[in-house]
This record gives structure tokens, C-alpha cells and sequence, in this order.
């Protein structure tokens, strides 16, 4: 993994893999599931499938910027603009 810039604060380093929804919120939906012979199961599979899908990787300093590799021009530029 190479370090990144931040588009928005410029914050320089390593991504982070940020995704929706709750953990906590999955697994109950799964036990609950499994307790309720497959009724929780319809919201529990949905729900983890939208939390796959909604992974993405965003900079851990605002948590809203999209990180871009340093060696292409458009991250050579943000670092001359930020340092
Ligand atoms: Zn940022």
C-alpha cells in the first residue's frame, strides 16, 4: 500500500476502508435471524450486501475526501498546493 493525498484537507498517508451501516446492527440482524428461522434473514442478507456494496476508501482525517496516489499530476499538484 503507498501513501495517498487527500482532494479536500490534503492530509498525506494511508486510506482507510470506511463502510456504511453498523456492524453491531448485522450481526443482531443474523442471530436474530437464525432465532427466527429465516424471517431476519430477509432484512440480514439485503443489509450485508448494501454494506459490501457501500465500501469505499476515504481519507481518515475528514473522512469525506477521495485519496489520490502522489505520483500523478493531479497528486503532484495537490502536494505543491498543501505544503
Ligand atoms: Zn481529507
Amino acid at each position: 500500500m503507498t501513501k495517498k493525498i487527500c482532494t479536500q484537507c490534503g492530509y498525506y498517508g494511508f486510506e482507510i476502508t470506511y463502510t456504511k451501516g453498523s456492524l453491531v446492527i448485522e450481526i443482531i440482524l443474523w442471530v436474530l435471524g437464525v432465532f427466527t428461522f429465516g424471517i431476519f434473514l430477509l432484512i440480514a442478507i439485503p443489509y450485508s450486501i448494501w454494506r459490501l456494496c457501500s465500501k469505499s476508501k476515504i481519507c481518515p482525517k475528514c473522512r469525506g475526501g477521495a485519496m489520490i496516489p502522489v505520483d500523478t499530476p493531479a497528486g503532484r499538484e495537490l502536494m505543491a498546493k498543501f505544503n
